[in-house]
Parts: C-alpha cells; structure tokens; sequence
C-alpha cells in the first residue's frame, strides 16, 4: 500500500537548493544596496487584522475584492489576512512604535505576500518582495532618491531594458475633479466597456485605466488625463522630481495612464518595466501616499515608497556568472575508528580557520566517499585515516587543479588551502 503523496499548493513555489543561488546572489546584493542608502530593517508578521489592508488598499481593489487570503480564526473569531503586500504592515509598526517620533524614517522588509490570483508565468500566490519606504519626508528629493537607488540596484545586478514609466495623481481634491470628468467620457463608451470595468464604473472608476485587458485599449488611450486636472503643488513636485531624476541621468517616459491597483496613493507613481517578461512586466512599484499614516490611525504624515517582485527580477537576470553556486572549500574523508573522531575535530579545526567544510557523514569505503568529495565540488579533499590520528595530521588533496597529495598539521592545511581558496 502506497500513501497519497502530498503536495504543495497551487502558485506557492519551492526553490530547491539547485535553484537557489540566483536568490542568494539577489539578497547579498540587495543588502549591499540598502545598506548604502542608510535604510534599517523593519520585520512585521505575516498575518495581520483584515481591517488594516481594506482601510489601506481600498474596499474597491483587485487585491481586497477578490485576491486576499482571508479567515476567521476560530479560536477568537478575530478576521485575519495573510499580507498581499508590505506597506500597510510597516505604516502600522511605525505608528504602533511611535517610530515617527524619533525623526523621518527610512526603512526596509522583505518577505513572502500572498495573493489568490490565477496563477501564470510572473504571477503566484505566494510571491516576494522586497519593499523599501521613507515616512516623514514631504519630498520629492526622497521620491528621486528612491528611483535612483532602483536604477543603482538594476545595474548592481548587471540588468538592462527595465524601464521607469511615471505619473502624477495630485491631491485628493483634483483627483476628484478628473473622476468626474473620466466617469462622463466612460459613461459613453459603456457599451463596449468589459464587465469588470462597468463594475468599477460606480466603484472606482481611476481603476478602469489599470485594466489589463486589451480590447479596452483604445478607450483607455482616449480618455481624458489627468494632468489637466493637477493642482498647482503637486504639479510643482512633479516638475521637481522630473528635474532631479534629469540630474541623476535616471531616464524616464511620463506614463498619464499609469493609475496604481492600491488605493492608497497620490502625487508622483511609478512602475519599472520590461519587455522580457510578457503580460507580467512590471518588477517594481510604487509612489507616494501621505494619507496613509492618518488614515491608519497615525498622526498625518508625508510618506512614499516601493515594492520589487522579486521572482520576476530574478527572472530577468541574465548574467548569472557573478551568482555561482556556492561549493564547500573542504570535502573531509574519513576512515577507521579513531579517524572517525578525529575527522569531526578536524573539520571544526578547520571551520575555526574560516573554511567551509561538508563532513562526510554515514561511513563507506574510501573509494565511495572520495566519489562523494568529487561530486560535492568541493576545492580540496582533507583525507583522515588512523594513520594521521596517531600523528595529528591531515592529508590534502586538490580536487579541482593538479598537485600531489601532502600530509600536513592542522595550522600549515588552513595556510595552504586558504591560499588557494583565495586566489581564485
Ligand atoms: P500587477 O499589475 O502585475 O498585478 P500590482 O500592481 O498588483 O502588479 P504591486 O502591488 O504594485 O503589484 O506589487 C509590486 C510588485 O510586486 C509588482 O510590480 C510585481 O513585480 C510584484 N507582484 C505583484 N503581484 C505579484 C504576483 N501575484 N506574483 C508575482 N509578483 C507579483
Ligand atoms: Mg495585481
């Protein structure tokens, strides 16, 4: 009799071990990156009161109405979501800690989210981000610094062709303005209006411009834009922006259409995008949104950032030769009794000296673990019998150039070999 197998669920993804060093690379390089701007790590639970993501990303969005994991815990009836993304956790952190008091914050996370959407290629269920976010700066000298630390990051990464699409949605007064006059224009295209949009016609209909659905293409290109509606300030900031980017050397096309799926945003939006990656190309978003913190629940304070998918950078990533598997320095082979326990000291002598080393573990004949050594990639075997027990030594062989086999201590095998991992 066979047991059922289980298996993991649909759109949540494994990265086996064979796959993960294009993962590792990114997050040692993301580190590097965040650490030069000064951002500070901020790490929030995975699950969180439902209440927070529907009064930040809006009753009236994708992610609310239908792509969030929701449930009651039956233990306390309290209703709870999985996150479907990072900015509402922090927002909440920040003013739950009085974060703000301490001065404007620059901070980062990054962690799984979880969306209940149609899996495809670029779209899971559970996905990555990382999220980057500055509270307490008006800008928009933070707004460009953000964008120049993105564009800094995609060179760190060796990409090219991801490029900045940028807009403005100005205040909440002018915004309201340009709903009326986007619903009057929808209004008479109703009919060849997809259902989806209709729907969003009544709830809100900005949203329209953010459909994905092609047919609607010429009525989206059609509709009036935004910016004749802007107020003088946030045309300013815009203007502003657009001329520190210039500055940078951040090149950027403005995009009228580009509205965002959250709610939660005003003034300068952008998303990074490529033609690489089909339907899916955005692998960054983000943009200002200084209601947030007060519609929180937090006194009002000026705020913006970003989120990067992290699995459809990754996928963009072509050059891979500075993400190299990473291979043990040590293959140790043991064989006899006393070499047994002298091998695990060994390997801990050597682990001390900065190496890293993969123990062979359940016996064999020599033979076979030398087969094991070759396999492992590793760059030496260090071979222990009773022999060099008795004497305190090692025997190290190369495994990847030529050079003979030599016995030596302990401290003189680290020397030589630390030579040689080095000089690679
Ligand atoms: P899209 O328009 O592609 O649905 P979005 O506007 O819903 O994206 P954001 O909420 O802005 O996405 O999230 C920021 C980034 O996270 C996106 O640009 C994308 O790279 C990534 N992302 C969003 N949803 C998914 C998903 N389901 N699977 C993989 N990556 C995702
Ligand atoms: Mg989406």
């Amino acid at each position: 009799m066979t047991t059922k197998q289980i298996q993991a669920i649909r759109g949540m993804n494994d990265v086996l071990p064979d796959q993960a060093h294009p993962w590792e690379f990114f997050e040692d390089t993301v580190r590097d990156w965040l650490r030069v701007y000064g951002y500070r790590n901020l790490r929030t639970p995975i699950l969180e009161r439902t209440e927070l993501f529907v009064r930040s990303i809006g009753a009236a969005t994708d992610i609310v109405e239908k792509e969030m994991y929701t449930f009651v815990d039956e233990l306390n009836g309290e209703n709870l979501a999985l996150r479907p993304e990072g900015t509402a956790s922090c927002v909440r952190a920040v003013i739950e800690h009085n974060l703000l008091y301490g001065g404007p914050q620059r901070l980062w996370y990054w962690g799984p989210m979880f969306r209940h959407e149609r899996p495809q290629k670029g779209r899971y269920r559970q996905f990555h981000q990382v999220g980057v976010e500055a509270l307490g700066f008006p800008g928009p000298d933070i707004d460009a610094e953000h964008l120049v630390m993105c564009a800094r990051l995609w060179r760190a990464l060796g990409l090219d062709g991801v490029e900045l699409d940028l807009n403005t949605l100005g205040d909440a007064e002018c915004r309201a303005r340009y709903r009326q006059r986007l619903v009057k224009y929808l209004e008479r295209h109703e009919a060849r209006l997809d259902a989806d949009s209709k729907r969003r016609l009544g709830t809100n209909p900005l949203r329209v411009l953010d459909s994905k659905n092609p047919e609607l293409a010429g009525i989206i290109a059609g509709a009036p834009k935004l910016v004749d509606d802007l107020d003088e300030s946030s045309l300013k900031s815009f203007e502003e922006l657009q001329a520190l980017l210039r500055e940078a050397g951040v090149g950027f096309r403005i995009n009228p259409r580009l509205v965002r799926g959250l709610d939660y945003y005003n003034g300068a939006v952008y998303e990074w995008v490529s033609d690489r990656l089909g339907a899916q190309n955005a692998v960054c978003a983000g943009g200002r949104y200084d209601g947030l913190v007060e519609q929180i629940g937090g006194k009002p304070a000026p705020a913006c950032g970003f989120a990067i998918g992290v699995e459809r950078l990754l996928a963009l990533i072509r050059d891979y030769a500075r993400a190299v598997p990473r291979v043990p320095d040590v293959y140790l082979v043991r064989q006899g009794a006393e070499a047994e326990r002298y091998g695990a000291r060994v390997a801990e002598r050597l682990r001390d000296g900065g190496l890293s080393v993969l123990l062979h573990c359940g016996g064999g004949s020599f033979k076979s673990q030398m087969r094991r050594a070759d396999a492992s990639g590793a760059r030496f075997a260090v071979i222990v019998g009773d022999d060099e027990a008795a004497a305190n030594v090692v025997s190290v062989k190369p495994l990847r150039e030529a050079g003979q086999q030599a016995r030596a201590s302990i401290g003189e095998a680290i020397d030589l070999m630390k030579k040689g991992v080095s000089s690679e």
